[in-house]
């Protein structure tokens, strides 16, 4: 039995995994010079995550690791 697309985009929904940061960013920007289509920085100079539908093609990767706080993590 093949699956309709409904029921594959439901399954691709279910399964996206998303970059989150917490209260201790220092909003240095490094992740946001990374991956600027992902991240961005708001009114209080902390990094903000943007909604995307996906975030494997970005290099969320690089800005985890470039975080000099550890502030950034995925979620599911
Ligand atoms: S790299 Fe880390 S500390 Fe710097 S803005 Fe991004 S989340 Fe904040």
């Amino acid at each position: 039995m093949l699956l309709t697309d409904e029921q594959i985009q439901k399954l691709k929904t279910a399964w996206v995994r998303y970059p989150d940061v917490n209260e201790t960013c220092i909003g240095c920007s490094a992740c946001v010079a990374i991956s600027w289509d992902v991240f961005d920085l708001n009114d209080e100079w902390k990094s903000v995550v943007k909604s995307l539908d996906s975030y494997e093609d970005f290099w969320v990767d690089d800005s985890i690791m470039a975080c000099p706080v550890n502030a950034i993590t995925w979620k599911n």
